[in-house]
């Protein structure tokens, strides 16, 4: 679906994230300069408007507790490493002692 917007360039497609057109294209010169605007797609019954919404705030739930899983496991790991580092090092001890005995 190609058509030239009032400036004579080709319009570019693009998606609206609107709650009211959320996923819905249109098309819109490439500039925004001149106005042009025209839906590629029909506007969404609300049955549909609503799954999309509740799969976009599932979606940015699950990507917070991916987040918040990820700052933990680097926090653990961090604390691993220093306590593998201190466990090396009362290794190190012990060997000592256990040489001086
Ligand atoms: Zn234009």
């Amino acid at each position: 679906m190609a058509a030239k917007c009032y400036c004579g360039a080709w319009a570019v497609q693009q998606t609206a994230w609107t709650s009211a057109n959320v996923g819905r294209r249109f098309l819109a010169c490439p500039f925004r300069k001149c106005g042009f605007f025209n839906w590629i797609d029909p506007p969404l019954c609300d049955r549909a408007r609503a799954i999309i919404h509740g799969l976009i705030r599932r979606m940015n739930r699950l990507e917070a507790e991916l987040k918040n899983a990820q700052q933990t496991q680097m926090i653990t790991s961090t604390v691993l490493d220093e306590s593998t580092i201190m466990g090396e090092s009362t290794a190190m001890d012990e060997n000592i002692l256990v040489d001086e005995i």
